[in-house]
């Protein structure tokens, strides 16, 4: 900070000339930095790299959270000085007083573009979604590097399967989808056979791509990458719907339990009710790549 101290003397020397309304005990005491001093805006830099400056003098430097947390933290959200960067001004607050909105850290996922030609990779992958009687479209590039997401390869997955539709129709990253609907035809499919006599048939989805933060802010969601879906029903072929968070008839529950554990490990990280307040309602699923492969599940 005595950078900023070095050029404001020269602004507090000028004072008169200033429109700065605290003015006569600034110039009377010790030197004191007026409350309403301007500050570089960091939020609209035409080079895209908006908060990623270090801000000035935070109160807590958002530190990166080294344990194996889960995609929207399981435990609650320490406390954090600044506000959710998406939530509203408290009633009151004038430019100036506004705290500056906390940054999840960058992820390098983020700066991916569409190349001109889709990777083989991705090609070979809509192959096996084929083969898998997955019904998809290819979407428009997702990319917003100020926020944060980026999903290059978008495709709209309407099943995941031959007659497993999802619905409504979600976007996600064909590794994503593949994963889905592996997992859908080795593990729910089956299991909704043997568990409640009656072949799955749709799967309602409550969010797939979305560009946004974890819950706790401190890092981007796999939703901004197209790498997560949250389940929140399934219904069986006989009209039955087993609805996540709902109070269940026991077999109903028990295929849910069986379905949850059963995708740890095909997916990185599984939460749901009993996770935390934010997944009392759906089943998150998502390919969070991690060291040695683990896996977060609770
Ligand atoms: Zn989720």
């Amino acid at each position: 900070m005595a950078f900023s101290r070095v050029r404001l003397l020269p602004i507090l020397l000028f004072a008169p000339l200033l429109p700065l309304p605290d003015m006569t005990a600034a110039m009377a005491g010790p030197v004191v930095l007026p409350h309403s001093a301007p500050i570089p805006e960091t939020g609209n830099r035409p080079d895209g790299n908006a908060g990623e400056k270090p801000q000035p003098e935070p109160q807590t430097p958002p530190l990166p959270q080294p344990r194996p947390n889960g995609e929207e933290s399981s435990q609650p959200a320490p406390p954090v000085d600044a506000p959710h960067p998406l939530a509203k001004p408290p009633a009151g607050a004038t430019r100036q007083d506004e705290p500056k909105p906390a940054r999840p850290l960058a992820d390098p996922r983020s700066t991916v573009i569409a190349a001109e030609k889709m990777p083989e990779e991705e090609l070979e992958c809509r192959k096996r979604l084929n083969a898998l009687g997955v019904r998809f479209e290819d979407r428009k590039a997702e990319q917003n590097a100020v926020a944060g997401c980026s999903l290059p390869y978008p495709l709209a997955i309407k099943s995941l399967g031959t007659s497993i539709d999802l619905a409504p129709e979600a976007l996600m990253s064909c590794p994503m989808a593949e994963a889905a609907a592996r997992f859908t035809k080795a593990v729910i499919s089956p299991a909704a056979r043997a568990q409640l006599g009656s072949p799955l048939k749709s799967i309602a989805q409550a969010s797939a791509y979305v560009c946004r933060p974890r819950h706790n802010g401190r890092k981007m969601s796999e939703h901004a990458f197209g790498n997560a879906l949250d389940i929140a029903s399934f219904t069986l072929a006989n009209g039955t719907v087993v609805e996540v968070g709902a109070a269940l008839p026991q077999k109903q529950a028990e295929f849910l339990v069986a379905v949850r554990k059963a995708a740890c490990g095909p997916f990185k990280t599984v939460l749901g009710p009993g996770s935390d307040a934010d997944h009392a309602r759906h089943l998150h699923f998502d390919l969070e790549t991690r060291r040695n492969g683990g896996t977060f599940c609770q």
